[in-house]
């Protein structure tokens, strides 16, 4: 019995003739596989709808909420009607898409009431995109005389109660999956499951965070022993680096999970980051492929990397981002120093995506998302004051203005010179590196340099690439 897992984004379900393009897609999978899950996204642009028809609520804005209930009625029932025309089953299924359209109204009601939309009410409505996409989907495979079944997710993954960034439960997460999807393998069915969501045990809608549908896809891939997962996006792959950037870009033919997943940490936005996770372990490669070019073989996720001379495989960017400074000669020996300072950036909710400390321990840096800057710098002034009263430390800096660039690869750390390599094609480039930081997982290389170099500190590293 073989399993394909198979995602669909936003953009692969974002208007009937992409959603008619997954339907053949599915149909020329069946003649391979004896088993086929679909997991799709919401269609696209509708969850940054969602979120802003409840923001506007919030704040006390209703007409902005009716004006987004409307505008995706008139776009969920036109596809529909494109894809499975007057059926009974059309019928059907557009009453049960407006019925969450009407909940849509409803909560956002209520947070119009209340004049403020909890995290819970968030991850409520957010949810809505994807439990119409699979109703629509599910009725376009029907159409096209495929028997498949829409499932809401929340009745089997479950989650931890963090809304808006849920974490899957293990081994009930697995449990439900199997029993909800096994008995549809053996009828025939195919399970059309929402992406991105999640409930808690008592019930509650969660999200996995924003592009957590990549993340589903792999979810249910693990849980059911999937051969392999696809992700369908809008792109022919995981490319060297960004084509807007680099003229010379080139799709890559494979990946390992570790040069993914830092590629994915550090601002390639094919997959979302937390992707690889689930299929690790049982070692399910993922492909990452083009709804629009379906004949094009995509990229291939694997333990092994394809075996090139290159030690540099691709280059990323993350822009607006601030460096953090923390530094003292009185810092030497004092505990707790740096368990205090993260401390109060996570209390201030930044991310922090790259740490340096100095090994004279005189200093510390880290970077963060700029518009966390502020309230991470009171945090930070604010839990270290004795140190800072006693001068022990004497400034807290933030500079931004700053972007980090990555090389992934391998052979970063696996050959001699590569290091040396990166510097000083920067150093070429006239470029002034003002932090390093070497990925844990050893495959990658992250510098953060003044914002105005970033565009050449790529094109600089991606010749390596190339080269
Ligand atoms: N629809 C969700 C989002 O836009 C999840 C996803 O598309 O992956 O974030
Ligand atoms: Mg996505």
């Amino acid at each position: 019995m073989s399993v394909l897992a198979m995602k669909f984004g936003g953009t692969s379900v974002g208007s009937s003739e992409a959603i008619g393009q997954l339907c053949q897609i599915v149909t020329a999978q069946q003649q391979e596989w004896s088993n086929i899950v679909v997991v799709v996204s919401a269609m696209s642009k509708v969850t940054d709808m969602l979120l802003s028809g409840a923001h506007a609520a919030a704040r006390g804005d209703r007409a902005s909420a009716k004006a987004t209930a409307e505008a995706l009625r008139s776009r969920h029932q036109s596809a529909l009607h494109a894809l499975a025309g007057q059926s009974d089953d059309a019928h059907t299924v557009n009453a049960q898409i407006m019925a969450l359209i009407d909940e849509f109204e409803l909560l956002t009601q209520s947070v119009s009431v209340l004049g403020e939309a909890s995290p819970r009410a968030i991850d409520a409505i957010s949810s809505l995109g994807e439990r119409m996409s699979v109703r629509l989907v599910a009725a376009a495979l029907r159409a096209t005389g495929i028997a498949a079944e829409a499932i809401d997710a929340s009745d089997v993954v479950l989650t931890t109660a963090e809304f808006g960034n849920g974490a899957p439960i293990y081994p009930q997460t697995r449990e439900q999956i199997r029993s909800r999807i096994l008995p549809l393998f053996s009828q025939g069915v195919i399970p059309v499951v929402t992406g991105f969501i999640g409930a808690t045990a008592s019930g509650a809608v969660t999200t996995l965070g924003r592009g957590g549908s990549d993340y589903s896809g792999a979810i249910f891939g693990e849980a059911l022993d999937a051969d392999m997962v696809d992700i369908y996006t809008d792109v022919d792959g995981v490319m060297t680096t960004d084509p807007r950037l680099v003229q010379s870009a080139q799709v890559l033919d494979r990946l390992s999970y570790a040069e993914m997943s830092e590629l994915a940490y550090f601002g390639a936005k094919v997959l979302h980051p937390k992707t690889i996770r689930p299929v690790i372990e049982r070692g399910i490669p993922i492909r990452i492929r083009n709804t629009f070019n379906p004949s094009h073989t995509g990229t291939l996720v694997t333990r092994q990397s394809e075996s090139t001379p290159r030690a540099i495989r691709a280059v990323t960017v993350i822009r607006n981002m601030n460096l953090i400074t923390v530094e003292g000669r009185g810092m030497i020996g004092v505990q707790g120093v740096a368990a205090r300072t993260f401390g109060a950036v996570a209390q201030a909710g930044a991310n922090v995506l790259m740490i340096s400390q100095a090994s004279s321990e005189q200093s510390i840096c880290f970077v963060i998302p700029n518009d966390h800057a502020r309230q991470v710098v009171d945090a930070l002034e604010s839990a270290l004051k004795h140190e800072i009263e006693r001068g022990d430390i004497d400034q807290i800096k933030s500079r931004d203005e700053v972007v980090i660039v990555t090389a992934v690869g391998v052979g970063i750390h696996e050959r001699p010179g590569v290091a040396a390599g990166v510097f000083s094609a920067l150093a070429q480039a006239g470029i002034n590196i003002l932090v390093i930081a070497q990925g844990s997982s050893e495959c990658s290389i992250s510098m953060v340099v003044a914002a105005n170099d970033g565009d050449n500190a790529v094109r600089a590293l991606h010749a390596l690439a190339l080269g």
